[in-house]
């Protein structure tokens, strides 16, 4: 089969594999009918995250039909039509019973590479390095699917892909990023970050009822699709502007009630100090650009929300603990919990609640994947998402 392998630092081909096996009792081999190139798949793309292989394929964002199932998936049919959740839980452990599902004990077969960087092992994802488990990805023909009696989300046919795709990883993932900001008409929240999972915070905020809401970005055909798509109120591009001078203009010198950072580890910015960040990221000084993090921290309000969705692999400094924690801060943060979400969400759009259906950009065949990629990271042709179908 076809597949999208990574071949080292800003290298992905189309390459041909041998088909995915069931090799447990609980796999799912499903045909992949559209997938996608995640903001943190570019992470892998640029070399930032550690522990990737040459070879291993990318992709956690797909759906498809399921064509064979090991004998103990007793919930699913062949030809069921389903979008897969990127992380992977078994559904029994202590972590899965306590609804934390990307936190999953059971998951991930590297587990001690995650326990020697992070103290504790994470669970397992598609097509995300060898820190999660180095399972094969979704931008391929097919996968191997592991859990899949809990897993994947059986989707109407009534609903289209782009409808229901983004329920893999990025609605979800800022749908749990809005709702740790528990919102209420009268707070402002403020989302940095206008790619993909930026604009769909906004979208599920003003869903769960904000009404005013901020979005920072430097990209101007970004910051516009967050007022005339998801609902934003108001934009900061920070390179026009100074970012927390104008935050505090805008509310009433607090800040915001809440921040959702939706950037990662490959922050930009202004100013010396991103320079720094940079530097030390390239001589892998540093795994991350704290950046983001930073500026939400010393932006929110005293008493406020910091919701951490960017993705983050290892230590960073000049990390403002003191503003954190003289000013009464929370900060929730986590890969997202998608199990948890999925029926709920689905309901929001079946019944037209919430559509994640306009992030979708751009469409392009499998074998073009590499141009995808580079097309994503040079943020070329207003780019946001773009489907992949073989
Ligand atoms: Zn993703
Ligand atoms: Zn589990």
């Amino acid at each position: 089969m076809r597949a999208t392998c990574w071949m080292g630092k800003k290298k992905v081909s189309v390459e041909q594999v041998p088909e995915p096996q069931i090799l447990n009792a609980r796999d799912a081999i499903v045909r992949v009918t559209a997938t996608t190139i995640c903001g943190s798949d570019l992470h892998l793309y640029n070399g930032f995250m550690p522990t990737m292989q040459k070879g291993d394929i990318l992709g956690h964002e797909f759906m498809g039909e399921v064509v064979a199932l090991g004998k103990a998936v007793t919930n699913l049919k062949v030809g069921d039509r389903v979008v897969v959740p990127f992380a992977i839980a078994c559904g029994n452990c202590e972590s899965c019973q306590l609804e934390n599902y990307s936190c999953c004990e059971n998951s991930n077969p590297t587990g001690w590479m995650p326990e020697k960087l992070m103290g504790h092992a994470t669970c397992g994802c598609f097509g995300y390095s060898h820190l999660t488990g180095g399972f094969a990805g979704g931008q391929a023909e097919y996968v191997r699917v592991p859990f899949a009696d809990f897993g994947p989300l059986k989707v109407p046919s009534t609903l289209t892909d782009k409808q229901v795709l983004f329920l893999s990883d990025i609605l979800p993932t800022a749908f749990m990023g809005a709702e740790f900001c528990e919102i209420n008409p009268k707070k402002v929240i403020c989302v940095f970050g206008a790619g993909p999972v930026g604009q769909l915070a906004v979208a599920s905020a003003r869903a769960l009822g904000a009404e005013k809401i901020i979005v920072v970005d430097r990209v101007p055909y970004r910051l516009k699709m967050a007022v005339e798509k998801a609902g934003a109120t108001d934009v900061i591009n920070y390179e026009d502007h100074p970012l927390h001078e104008t935050l505090l203009d805008m509310t009433a010198g607090r800040g915001p009630d809440a921040i959702i950072e939706a950037v990662g580890m490959e922050a930009h910015s202004t100013g010396a100090q991103y320079i720094v960040d940079k530097t030390k990221q390239k001589l892998k000084l540093s795994m991350d650009r704290p950046i983001a993090v930073r500026d939400a921290i010393l932006g929110c309000r005293s008493g406020g929300i910091v919701s951490i969705l960017g993705v983050y692999a290892g230590f960073v400094d000049k990390f403002p603990l003191g503003s954190l924690m003289n000013r009464g801060l929370t900060i929730k943060t986590g890969q997202c919990h998608v199990h948890r979400y999925h029926e709920k969400l689905l309901r929001m759009i079946e019944e037209g609640k919430i559509d994640a259906s306009f992030v979708a950009t751009h469409e392009m065949n499998l074998d073009d994947a590499p141009k995808g990629y580079d097309m994503f990271m040079r943020k070329q042709d207003d780019v946001q998402k773009i489907i992949l179908r073989s």
